[in-house]
């Protein structure tokens, strides 16, 4: 199995394939999906003296970890608001000081592994495409007087000193947020699981479980694994072995492009090294990539076929913010599958004795996957139920064969309420 042409598999570290699991193995713990949720969990086990196997079934971060728009920021998919909702002020407080702390797993991993070739960049700058200096500016106080998270409000006469675009009315920068290589973060963590003893098999798709025996087992074409518990982590990749978990699953679609080398031209466009997202529901999230390249990311779909137009549809995206950049050609494009929950937030917690999830981290996953592996480290070697914050985000039917229809419908309801948010801006 090979990865997907991506502009990450062109340029990552190392590629070279794992074998496939051919005899029967005994370890503590089984993890099931060599993404970034399985290999940051790995990783923490090891940490705590834990022997643990982790089974992929296509190739390390063959999935979204290695595929995404490598944006490193804090927060979760769902949302401050829910979080509010469902645990008060000072649980979702907890809850966020948790997604600030995986954003720092990530970083000192980074330093301490010395995994340069991730090219870390600091700074996020969210912007809105309609008139709303007084929610913004609002969004930012309370974001430094509730979460202790400092932002720095940009005026629509700020903008222009980070790119040039008449696209955008306000924004924020994020200056703790940072956006990197994810597939070479991943590669790299799996080098190092595997140097203190960690196993990682690939081409090794988990067939069948027994999940309710004392030791339970887990079974791969060729081979099995005997362990205490076993932590799933599938993403949106997740197939019918992951029964319940997959049915309270909504694996949504989103696409990636980058283009050629554009030279000068792309810092005329963009001039802040920070990656860009706006606020829609489909947002455009991009970056600079190589110097002058532009990775642009976007549209999101319940439809999991690649449609044959994609690198023009994200052009034509990327052309409606930088007109400037009509003559730059797009060199690689793909797309790749976010795990949702109805509630959007992660699943993090046991499901049954020895049986954990770290999964649905949707959109959010660089910065919420690792402390997920965390939590469930630290559940697992009973050194804290800090994981217990996220019961009040229990798994949730997706609604099954109806389910991508009610989310593509309440994905079409917001994006009417973007383009008319726009509109009255355009019109004002
Ligand atoms: C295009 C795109 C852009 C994104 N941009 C960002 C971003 O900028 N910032 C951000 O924070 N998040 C982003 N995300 C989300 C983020 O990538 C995910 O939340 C995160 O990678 C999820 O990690 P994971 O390990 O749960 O899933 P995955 O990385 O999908 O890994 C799951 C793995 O499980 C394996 N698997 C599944 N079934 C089995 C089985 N039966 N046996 C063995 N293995 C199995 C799969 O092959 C897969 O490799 C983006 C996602 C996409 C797709």
């Amino acid at each position: 199995m090979t990865y997907p042409d991506t502009y990450y598999s062109r340029t990552a570290i190392d590629v070279s394939q794992r074998p496939s699991l051919t005899e029967t193995l005994s370890a503590d713990v089984c993890i099931i999906g060599g993404g970034l949720a399985g290999l940051s969990c790995a990783q923490e086990l090891i940490n705590r003296g834990k022997s643990v196997v982790v089974l992929e079934s296509r190739r390390v971060a063959w999935g979204a970890s290695g595929r995404n728009g490598g944006f490193v920021t804090a927060g979760f998919a769902g949302g401050e608001e829910l979080a509010e909702q469902r645990l008060g002020m000072t649980g979702a407080k907890q809850l966020f000081d948790l997604s600030r702390e995986g954003v720092d797993i990530v970083r000192n991993n980074i330093q301490t592994l010395n995994l340069k070739e991730t090219s870390p960049s600091p700074g996020k700058i969210s912007v809105i495409r309609y008139h709303d200096p007084d929610s913004l500016q609002r969004y930012c106080d309370k974001m430094a007087r509730d979460y202790g998270h400092e932002l720095t409000y940009l005026s629509k006469a700020d903008l222009p000193d980070y790119m040039n675009t008449d696209r955008y009315h306000q924004g924020y920068l994020d200056n703790q947020g940072f956006h990197f290589h994810p597939l070479n973060y991943c590669l790299g963590l799996a080098r190092v699981i595997e140097q203190r003893g960690g196993k990682i098999f690939e081409d090794c798709e988990v067939l069948s479980m027994d999940q309710d025996s004392p030791v339970k087992s887990v079974t791969t074409a060729r081979g099995k694994v005997n362990a205490q518990d076993i932590v799933l982590c599938g993403g949106g990749y997740s197939g019918k072995v992951f029964d319940k978990v997959r049915r309270s699953l909504l694996p949504i679609t989103t696409y990636v492009v980058v283009t050629e080398k554009i030279g000068p031209l792309l810092q005329e466009c963009i001039k802040t090294g920070a990656a860009i997202l706006d606020d829609r529901m489909a947002s455009d999230y991009y970056r600079i990539v190589d110097e002058d390249r532009l990775l642009w990311g976007g549209r999101v779909t319940t439809r999991t076929s690649e449609p044959k137009d994609l690198a023009a549809l994200l052009r034509q995206d990327m052309l409606d913010v930088y007109p400037a950049l009509a003559g730059v050609k797009i060199e690689t494009a793909w797309s790749g599958l976010m795990a949702y929950a109805r509630h959007k937030m992660p699943y993090i917690g046991e499901i049954k004795p020895g049986v954990w999830t770290c999964t649905a981290f949707g959109g959010h996953g660089m910065n919420t996957a690792p402390i997920g592996g965390r939590l469930i480290a630290e559940a697992i070697t009973g050194e804290s139920s800090r994981y217990k914050l996220f019961k009040a985000f229990d798994l949730q039917w997706n609604g099954g064969p109806a389910g991508p229809l009610v989310a593509q419908s309440v994905y079409w309801g917001l994006k009417l309420t973007d383009w008319w948010n726009e509109r009255k801006s355009v019109t004002r």
